[in-house]
């Protein structure tokens, strides 16, 4: 999973670039859920809220590093749970 840093400045760029519904507005700052963050795998090559973000505070989360495998099986639980 990718996490947000206090370094947002919330400008909801990413919010709808995020093909699992994974980023929300948080209580300071945009976050994401990590049990609905691929990395974008299943959707796209590369992270799309990376992509957009202004100020480059979606960095991989250390404390959250997953397999491809493990990112391909989320990406279809999530698709299988609708
Ligand atoms: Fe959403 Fe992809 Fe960003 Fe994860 S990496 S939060 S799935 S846009
Ligand atoms: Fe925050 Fe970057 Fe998302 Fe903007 S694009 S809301 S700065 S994480």
């Amino acid at each position: 999973s990718l996490m947000i840093t206090d370094e947002c400045i919330n400008c909801d760029v990413c919010e709808p670039e995020c093909p699992n519904g994974a980023i929300s507005p948080g209580e300071e700052i945009y976050v994401i859920d990590p049990s609905l963050c691929t990395e974008c795998v299943g959707h796209f090559d590369e992270p799309q809220c990376q992509q957009v973000c202004p100020v480059d505070c979606i960095p991989l989360d250390p404390e959250r590093e997953e397999t491809r495998d493990a990112l391909m099986e989320k990406y279809q639980r999530i698709v299988a749970a609708g």
